[in-house]
C-alpha cells in the first residue's frame, strides 16, 4: 500500500516574524525535494482538513483552546510564549496540522494508506495541555494518538520522537494516561531543559550529549527504542519527526547525517511491519536547515515507503 503525504498550503500563511526559524520556507523546502526527488509521483498527497474544535479537548484544557481561539490575531502578532507567536494566519494553520494527523488516523486504519507523513506547521510536540511553547501550539501528534485510541479502539500506540529537543508536551499529555508508549531522543542539556527527571515505565527519555553523531544515537535507538517497542508491540507507531538534529542545523549541536534518518525509519518500519500492521503517522516538527530539511524529510519518505 501507498505512503500518504498529507499537507496544506495555508500552512505557509502561520508567520512568526522575518528572521524566525519556524518559517514558511520550511513547507517549500520539503515540497520542492519531493519534487526533485520523484516521489511526488510514488506518494499520495492529501489536502488537510482543519479539525474540529472539540477535538483538541481530547489533548488540551477548554481553558487553553478558547484562550487561542479568542487571541487569534487579525492583524499584526500575538505573542504565546516568548518563542511562539499567532499571526492571522496562525490559528487555522495549526488547525490544519492537528487536522492532518487525524486524518492520517483515518486513512492508515481505514487501509487506504499504509503510513503516512504529514508536511505541516505549527510544530506539537512542545505544546502542553494548557501551554504554548516552543513554536508549538496544538500537539498534533497526541492529538492524532488520542483520536485513533478513541475512534479505533486501540489498547498499545507507541510514540517515539527523534526532534533534538525533548518532547515534552508529548510527555505531559500521555503522563497520566494507559496504553501509551513514548520514546523521545534530545540533546541535553538543552531546550525546553526537561526530560531526565523519574517518569513512569511508559515514558523513556533518552538525553544525547551535544557531542552526540550517528553512532551515539544509532547506538541509544538500538539500545532502548528496539527493546522497549519489541515488548510493547504497538498497534499504531506515530513518530514526532523533527529533523534538527541534522550537522547543517544551527540550533542545536547533535550531528546526524539523512543516513541517519533513513536508519532509523527502516528500524522503526521493522517494528511496524512486525506488530502494526505495516502502520506509521509520522508528524513533521522541527528542521530549520531548508536544504537538510528537505533531504532529510526524503531519506525518512524512502524509509516508510520500504527497503523495495
Ligand atoms: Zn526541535
Amino acid at each position: 500500500m501507498p505512503l500518504g503525504i498529507i499537507s496544506h498550503t495555508d500552512c505557509s500563511a502561520h508567520m512568526m516574524g522575518e528572521f524566525h526559524p519556524e518559517a514558511p520556507a520550511r513547507m517549500a523546502a520539503i515540497q520542492d525535494q519531493l519534487v526533485s526527488s520523484g516521489l511526488d509521483f510514488v506518494v499520495r498527497q492529501y489536502d488537510a482538513e482543519p479539525i474540529e474544535k472539540a477535538m483538541l479537548e481530547l489533548c488540551h484544557d477548554s481553558e487553553y483552546v478558547d484562550f487561542v481561539f479568542t487571541h487569534s490575531p487579525t492583524e499584526g502578532i500575538f505573542k504565546l510564549d516568548p518563542d511562539t507567536s499567532m499571526s492571522p494566519g496562525t490559528l487555522r494553520a495549526a488547525l490544519l496540522a492537528a487536522g492532518a494527523a487525524v486524518d492520517a488516523v483515518d486513512l492508515v486504519m481505514e487501509g487506504e494508506i499504509s503510513s503516512a507523513f504529514c508536511a505541516t506547521r505549527p510544530p506539537g510536540h512542545h505544546a502542553e495541555r494548557n501551554r504554548a511553547m516552543g513554536f508549538c501550539i496544538f500537539n498534533n501528534v497526541a492529538i492524532a494518538a488520542a483520536y485513533a485510541k478513541q475512534k479505533y479502539g486501540l489498547d498499545r500506540i507507541a510514540i517515539v520522537d527523534f526532534d533534538v529537543h525533548h518532547g515534552n508536551g508529548t510527555e505531559d499529555i500521555v503522563l497520566d494516561r494507559q496504553g501509551y508508549l513514548f520514546l523521545s531522543t534530545f540533546q541535553h542539556p538543552f531546550y525546553p531543559f526537561s526530560g531526565t527527571g523519574p517518569t513512569p515505565p511508559h515514558i523513556v527519555n533518552s538525553p544525547l550529549p551535544a557531542s552526540a553523531d550517528s553512532s551515539v544515537f544509532r547506538h541509544t535507538i538500538e539500545q532502548t527504542w528496539i527493546p522497549e517497542l519489541e515488548n510493547f508491540r504497538p498497534e499504531l507507531l506515530f513518530i514526532s519527526a523533527g529533523f534538527d538534529a541534522h550537522w547543517e542545523d544551527e540550533i542545536s549541536q547533535v550531528c546526524l547525517e539523512e543516513q541517519d534518518y533513513r536508519w532509523v525509519t527502516d528500524v522503526l518500519k521493522d517494528i511496524a511491519d512486525k506488530y502494526s500492521s505495516g502502520r506509521i503517522i509520522s508528524v513533521l516538527e522541527g528542521g530549520y536547515a531548508l536544504g537538510a530539511l528537505g533531504r532529510s524529510v526524503v531519506a525518512h519518505l524512502h524509509g516508510l515507503i520500504g527497503r523495495e
